[in-house]
Parts: structure tokens; C-alpha cells; sequence
């Protein structure tokens, strides 16, 4: 075995070929029964398309997963990822949402294609579905598609010089109000989440706090404490927080496979163990 057995490990965020992760959600389920997890959610970015396979990989395996999403929201303070468990899968009215979100970020992939152009870098959407080896194509696969052919050293680079926010390729995408977002889960019979809330704090601490109760005041019912970013202290604080609002409590890897390297799936940096407890309470939360 790789893990001591007392520790549960299990992973309620992660990204899969349907977005911008590099494994599909079979071979991400596989993974994670190998790794010796207990369960797996699946959260791409602003499309459900990965659970089906995902469902049907979890019953070959006789593995446990979640069917999830992370969407992208908009909120006073500025963007905010939202995570939904648990979805049904006859959320129409979220789909269409989300496909709304998707449409847009193909005008946006080729108008960044143009921008490209007019800086010199020809790169076609063929190339970047490629890329992508699935559905979604976004500015990671514009990053990894510059670097194979040399526009740039490093992955990194091409954010820093085209493709992060005021980059010289970059248009940002379209992103639901956050009561929107909150709204679409519920109704999609699923448990919403605030994602990674370390970013929201290091983007302003001293309002952190009142922005996670604008967000519980539109329901919002869990909070990520578990996240690789996240130190110890940050785990301590964001419980707290969490016992304050009456929130549960929920944590994972985001791990994207070879886009985000050294993140293992269910351990993070190494260090990570979410108490299947928490998986527990988001079950009881739904009945
Ligand atoms: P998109 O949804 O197309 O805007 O792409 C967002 C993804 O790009 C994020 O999930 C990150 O994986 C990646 N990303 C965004 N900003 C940066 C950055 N400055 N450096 C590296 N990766 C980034
Ligand atoms: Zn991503
Ligand atoms: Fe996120
Ligand atoms: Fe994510």
C-alpha cells in the first residue's frame, strides 16, 4: 500500500480532459483507486461533460464519485470559483447556462487567436484542440501550445508575456453573477462551495471576511479548507470560519495532471489528508 491506512484520502476537486486537465476521467478514476483513494469529484471548469464517463468508470472500478463542477462567477469583490457536488444529471437548466459560458470562450479563443496573429504567433484552433485533447480549450493549452513550438522557454512565460490578465493576448472571459451560480447548483440538486478561498483572502484581507459572508448570504454552503495552497494556519483559519457560518467543510488537490506539476491527486504537495468525514457531512447536507 502507498498510504497509511488509518488516513482516508479523498479529493473533491479536480479537472479532467472535459476542461484543462490532461487525463480523462476514466483514466483520472483509475488513478485514484490505484492511489488508494476512497472518492473522487470531478469539477471541471464550467461543463459537467466529464461525469458521465466518470460515473461509468466509478462502477467498472467499484470506485466512489462525485459528480461536480467549478464555475467560474463573478462576484463585487471580483472572480470567485464556485464548486458544486453532487449534481444531478438532468441539470438542464444548468447546462444551458454553462453553455452560454462555453460559446463565449470560443469567441474569446479566437479573438486571442488574432491577437496572436498580429503579434507574429500563428497558432490555429485545430492545433489548440490538439491541445487540449478534449472539450474546452483555455489559455493553458494556448501557454503549452506556445512553448511546444518555441514562442516562449516556459509554461509560465507565456502567461507572464501574452496570456495573463493585461497580457498582450489575453480578453477575459464571461463569468456568472455569483447568486447566479450559487442559484444553478441548488437547483441542480447539488452542495454549492467557495473554492480556494486562500486567493480571495491574499487578493484582500481585510475585506476577506466580509466577502465570504456576502456569499453565505446567497447561500453559499461549504468552504474549501483542504487545498494544497493552503498552510496549516490557513486550514485552522478557514475551519473557523467555516464553524462561524455554519459552512462545510470540503477540500481538494485541483489537480490538473502535467498543467499543474507536483500536485498528486488526493495528497496535494504531499501533505494533504481531507477526513472523509467532511464527504460525510456534504451527503447528509443534501437529504
Ligand atoms: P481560462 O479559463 O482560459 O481563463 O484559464 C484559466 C486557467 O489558466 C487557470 O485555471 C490556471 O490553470 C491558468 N492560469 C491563469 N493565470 C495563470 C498564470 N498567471 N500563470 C499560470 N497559469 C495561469
Ligand atoms: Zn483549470
Ligand atoms: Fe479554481
Ligand atoms: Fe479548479
Amino acid at each position: 500500500m502507498f498510504n497509511n491506512l488509518e488516513i482516508s484520502l479523498i479529493d473533491l476537486h479536480t479537472h479532467t480532459t472535459a476542461s484543462d486537465g490532461t487525463f480523462s476521467p476514466r483514466e483520472l478514476v483509475k488513478m485514484a483507486k490505484d492511489e488508494g483513494l476512497e472518492a473522487l469529484a470531478i469539477t471541471d471548469h464550467d461543463t459537467t461533460a466529464g461525469n458521465a464517463e466518470a460515473a461509468d468508470a466509478g462502477r467498472e472500478y467499484d470506485f466512489e464519485v462525485v459528480p461536480g463542477v467549478e464555475i467560474s462567477a463573478d462576484a463585487p469583490f471580483g472572480s470567485q470559483h464556485i464548486v458544486g457536488l453532487y449534481l444531478n444529471s438532468d441539470a438542464e437548466k444548468m447546462e444551458s447556462a454553462l453553455r452560454e459560458l462555453r460559446d463565449f470562450r470560443d469567441k474569446r479563443n479566437q479573438k486571442m487567436i488574432v491577437l496572436l496573429e498580429e503579434l507574429g504567433i500563428p497558432v490555429t484552433m485545430a492545433e489548440l484542440q490538439i491541445e487540449a485533447g478534449g472539450d474546452l480549450v483555455g489559455r493553458p493549452h494556448f501557454a503549452a501550445l506556445l512553448l511546444k513550438r518555441g514562442y516562449v522557454n516556459t509554461y509560465q512565460e507565456a502567461f507572464e508575456k501574452y496570456l495573463k490578465a493585461g497580457g498582450k493576448a489575453y480578453l477575459d472571459k464571461k463569468r456568472l453573477p455569483a447568486d447566479e451560480a450559487i442559484q444553478m447548483i441548488h437547483d441542480g440538486g447539488g452542495i454549492s462551495i467557495i473554492a480556494h478561498p486562500y486567493i480571495l483572502r491574499r487578493k484582500d484581507e481585510e475585506n476577506f471576511e466580509k466577502n465570504i459572508e456576502y456569499l453565505v448570504e446567497r447561500g453559499i454552503q461549504g468552504i474549501e479548507v483542504y487545498y494544497p495552497e493552503h498552510s496549516r494556519g490557513d486550514e485552522a483559519l478557514f475551519a473557523d470560519l467555516a464553524r462561524r457560518y455554519d459552512l462545510l467543510i470540503s477540500g481538494g488537490t485541483d489537480f490538473h495532471g502535467s498543467i499543474k506539476p507536483g500536485v498528486r491527486l488526493g495528497r496535494g504537495y504531499g501533505t494533504m489528508d481531507i477526513p472523509y468525514e467532511c464527504l460525510d457531512a456534504i451527503k447528509e447536507a443534501r437529504s
